[in-house]
C-alpha cells in the first residue's frame, strides 16, 4: 500500500524548504520506487489567514490519519499582534498534542566539510554526533493553570505551571534508551532535581527505569545549567541527551548551533513504538522557524527539511535505504563545497535554495 504522506508547509521560508523536500520525495518516487501518495494543507499563519484558527480540526484529523506528517515552519511578524492561544505557533503546538508525539528526536551532527561553520574550536566538534530527546507534550508549555491575572492595582501576573507525572516521564525516557542502545549506549539525562519537584520526580524515574530494564546504558544524570555550560566546553562527552520540553527547547537550538547553522538541522516526533514502527504517524521537521528576515527571497538552506524527510523514511516509512542515500548525497554536496548562506564562510560564494535542492536532485 503506498505511504499516505501529509505536507503542511506552513509560512514564510517553511514553504521554500518543504517545496524542496517535495522535488526529492518525487525523485525518489519516480527512480527509487517509493510508492507514497502526497497531499498538503495549511497550519500556522497560512491557516489562521485561511480558517481563523492556526489549526483547522479537519487539517488536525488529516494529520493524525496520515503514515508521517513533513511540516515546514510556522509564524511570523504578520501574526504578531494575535493573542497567544490564536497565534500559529498555538497550531504547532495543538499539531504535536494530537498526534500524540511526546519524543522529538534531534540529532545535532557535524558533517566533516563544516567543522568550519561552528563557532566552536574544530577539535571540540569534529566527529560530533549527539542526539537529544526532548520531552515534547508535556512541562510548562502544557501545564495548567496558565495564563494572566489583574492583580486589581494596576499590577498583573503572568504564570505557568512546570508538570510532569511518572507515565509522562518515563514513555519518553524508554525512547531514550532505546536509542542509546542502538548508539553508544550513554545516556545522560538533564533536569533541575536540585530546585523543582518535577525535576526530582524526573531523576527518580529515570534511574528507576534504567535501573530495571536497561542496564546495559550507562546512566547519567546532570542539571541543566551545568549541561549548558558543558555542552560547549566539551560537547563530545554526550552521546543521548533525554530532558524535558522546556530545556530540550533551549539545549537543542545550543546544540545546533555547535554544528554551524540551524539550517541543517532536522527533527523527528514520535509517539509509541511498537514491534519497532511508530504506532502512530510522526512529525517531521527542520527545527528552524520560518525565518521572516529571509522568507521569499532563496535564500533559505532547505537541508534540515531534507535531512527531516531523511529521519521519515527511516523512522516511519522503513526505508533505512533510501534515508542513507539522502544523508549521503548530503554529506557529498557539502564536500564539494555546495553552500548556502548560512554555511558560507567568508569569501565563499553561497547558492541559493532552489540551486541546492538542484544540486542534490542531481546526486540522488
Ligand atoms: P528562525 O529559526 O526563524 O530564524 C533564526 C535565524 O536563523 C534567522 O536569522 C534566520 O534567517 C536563520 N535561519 C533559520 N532557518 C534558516 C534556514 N533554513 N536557512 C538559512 N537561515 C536560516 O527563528 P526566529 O527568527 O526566532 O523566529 C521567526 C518566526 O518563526 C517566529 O514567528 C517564531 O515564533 C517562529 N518559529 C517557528 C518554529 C517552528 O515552526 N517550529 C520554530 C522557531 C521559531
Amino acid at each position: 500500500m503506498a505511504f499516505n504522506l501529509l505536507v503542511l508547509p506552513g509560512d514564510g521560508i517553511g514553504t521554500e524548504v518543504v517545496g524542496a523536500a517535495l522535488q526529492v520525495v518525487e525523485r525518489l518516487r519516480d527512480n527509487h520506487g517509493w510508492q507514497v501518495v502526497v497531499s498538503q494543507d495549511l497550519i500556522g499563519g497560512a491557516a489562521c489567514n485561511h480558517h481563523g484558527v492556526p489549526l483547522a480540526p479537519e487539517t488536525k484529523d488529516r494529520a493524525t490519519a496520515a503514515d508521517a506528517v513533513l511540516l515546514g515552519a510556522v509564524g511570523g511578524p504578520d501574526f504578531d499582534h494575535l493573542p497567544l492561544n490564536k497565534r500559529p505557533e498555538q497550531g504547532l503546538l495543538q499539531l504535536r498534542q494530537a498526534m500524540g508525539v511526546y519524543a522529538n528526536l534531534r540529532p545535532a551532527r557535524v558533517f566533516p566539510s563544516l567543522v568550519q561553520a561552528s563557532s566552536l574550536k574544530p577539535e571540540l566538534v569534529s566527529d560530533l554526533d549527539i542526539l537529544m530527546v526532548r520531552e515534547l507534550t508535556g512541562g510548562l508549555y502544557f501545564g495548567q493553570p496558565r495564563g494572566f491575572e489583574d492583580l486589581g492595582d494596576g499590577n498583573r501576573r503572568g504564570f505557568n505551571t512546570q508538570t510532569y507525572t511518572n507515565l509522562e516521564i518515563v514513555r519518553v525516557a524508554r525512547v531514550a534508551f532505546r536509542l542509546a542502545q542502538q548508539r553508544g549506549k550513554k545516556l545522560c539525562s538533564i533536569d533541575k532535581a536540585n530546585v523543582l519537584e518535577s525535576g526530582r520526580l524526573w531523576r527518580d524515574e529515570v534511574s528507576k527505569l534504567g535501573a530495571a530494564e536497561y542496564p546495559d546504558v550507562a546512566l547519567t544524570h546532570m542539571y541543566v545549567d551545568n549541561a549548558a555550560m558543558q555542552l560547549v566546553r566539551a560537547p563530545k562527552q554526550f552521546d543521548v541527551i533525554l530532558t524535558d520540553n522546556m530545556f530540550g527547547d533551549i539545549l537543542s537550538d545550543e546544540a545546533a548551533q555547535l554544528t554551524g547553522s540551524l539550517g541543517m538541522l532536522p527533527s523527528a516526533s514520535l509517539g509509541d513504538v511498537v514491534a519497532g514502527r511508530p504506532h502512530q504517524p510522526g512529525l517531521y521537521e527542520p527545527i528552524h522557524g520560518s525565518a521572516p528576515d529571509i522568507a521569499g527571497q532563496d535564500r533559505a538552506n532547505p537541508l534540515a527539511t531534507i535531512l527531516s524527510l531523511a529521519m521519515l523514511l527511516r523512522f516511519s516509512a522503513g526505508q533505512p535505504a533510501l534515508a542513507d542515500r539522502i544523508e549521503q548525497a548530503v554529506a557529498t554536496l557539502l564536500a564539494d563545497g555546495a553552500r548556502t548562506q548560512d554555511l558560507a564562510a567568508a569569501g565563499e560564494v553561497a547558492i541559493g535554495t532552489q540551486e541546492m535542492t538542484a544540486r542534490l536532485l542531481k546526486l540522488l
